[in-house]
């Protein structure tokens, strides 16, 4: 106990303090952890917690990361993209929740006619939220994997400001591990650099519980999100899903479900902590193992909550991983489930407004 809070006090954590800090196991000890992370919100970020609606618009991928369930190689999965009209109700319904943002998320595609598709997708979303409320229009955070820098930048000259793209392991060889070998973890690395180049906001993150994953190998996660000097971050905890080649880890996922969510929330704290000022989305991966996932999530430091927008007709084809929560929902229910369940930990939202990251705005 008293280590924990020497370690809590220090001005700056070194990697030791890390491991050690995700390695607490004691329950009062993980509170300190967790009051340190909040106060760190609270002090320099804010209670505000702001919304950015997910739409899901395809599930085609050309990728096969060997621990998602919509990888190429999966036959099961019935593919979908979803048309401009379909992508511009939810986007409508979104502003007038007062949803201040907006992600568009989807498999991997990096052909000319889906770049086409998106870039005539955002103009037209900027272009139809422009409001009194929202004089700019809605924030648009994309999702879309590896592009070429040329791509990057189209798609930021279209309207989108923010950018998410996970590293998924920031260790090379368990990032080779994870992937098949026509995916490069150094292609990754340049990806992200790419989009800072072009100007976006930029997200990464880490599945968090990985077979084979250490506690080391998460400092140094935390350790690469500095050195990138990342605005935004997404992490969930790994969650199996039984059409991969992970379905292997069956026996490790289920002895250790527990330990693999505890961590989860020990990361998002840790990197409040020793990250201070960046986005951190509750993700949804966290409700998939536990019904107040992502209320713990915000409670261990995270500030954005991405609420369900792809329509209830297609939720069920976009199974990254098994147990995903709200599939049989509309997109009210969600909006009044999440309001609630913000409103039952006391905090409060950030209505239409965009809600970027105070680290991104500083740099500016
Ligand atoms: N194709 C896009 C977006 C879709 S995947 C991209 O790769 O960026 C979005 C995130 O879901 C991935 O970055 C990955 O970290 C996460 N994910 C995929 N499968 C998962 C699983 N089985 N458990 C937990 N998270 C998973």
């Amino acid at each position: 106990m008293e280590k924990t809070k020497k370690i809590l006090d220090k001005e700056q954590l070194e990697k030791e303090d890390l491991i050690y800090l995700l390695s607490l196991e004691n329950d009062d000890e993980i509170e300190l952890l967790r009051q340190k992370a909040e106060q760190t919100l609270f002090g320099l970020v804010g209670e505000k917690v702001f919304f950015r609606g997910l739409i899901e618009f395809s599930n085609i991928c050309t990728s096969d990361c060997l621990y998602c369930g919509i990888r190429k190689s999966n036959p099961n999965v019935s593919r979908y993209t979803l048309d401009e009209a379909e992508i511009l109700e939810q986007v409508q319904q979104c502003a007038n929740l007062g949803y201040g943002s907006i992600v568009l998320q989807s498999g991997e595609r990096s052909d000319n006619l889906f770049i086409d598709f998106l870039v005539k997708i955002l103009k037209k979303i900027k272009q139809m939220t422009i409001s009194e409320k929202q004089p700019e229009g809605l924030g648009i955070t994309l999702c879309v994997g590896e592009q070429t820098e040329e791509n990057y930048r189209r798609l930021y000259d279209a309207g989108a400001h923010r950018y998410l793209l996970r590293i998924e392991s920031s260790n090379p060889e368990l990032f080779r591990k994870i992937h098949p070998p026509e995916q490069k973890y150094e292609t990754r690395v340049k990806a992200l650099k790419a989009l800072k180049n072009v100007g976006f906001q930029v997200g990464t993150g880490v599945m968090i519980g990985l077979p084979e994953q250490t506690i080391e190998d998460l400092a140094n996660d935390i350790l690469f999100f500095k050195e990138m000097d990342i605005d935004m971050l997404g992490m969930g905890p790994y969650v199996i899903h039984n059409e991969t080649p992970f379905a292997v880890y069956s026996d490790y996922y289920e002895k250790n479900k527990e330990k693999i969510y505890k961590l989860a929330l020990k990361m998002i704290a840790v990197c409040r902590i020793f990250l201070k000022d960046v986005n951190i989305a509750s993700t949804t991966a966290l409700q998939a193992m536990q019904p107040v996932g992502r209320e713990d999530g915000l409670m261990f430091g995270a500030n954005i909550i991405m609420p369900l927008l792809t329509p209830t007709y297609r939720r069920k084809e976009y199974q990254l991983y098994e147990g995903k929560p709200c599939i049989e929902d509309s997109t009210e229910d969600c909006y009044f489930c999440i309001s609630n369940r913000i409103a039952s930990i006391g905090r409060t939202i950030g209505l239409d407004a965009w809600g970027d990251s105070k680290h991104a705005l500083k740099r500016k």
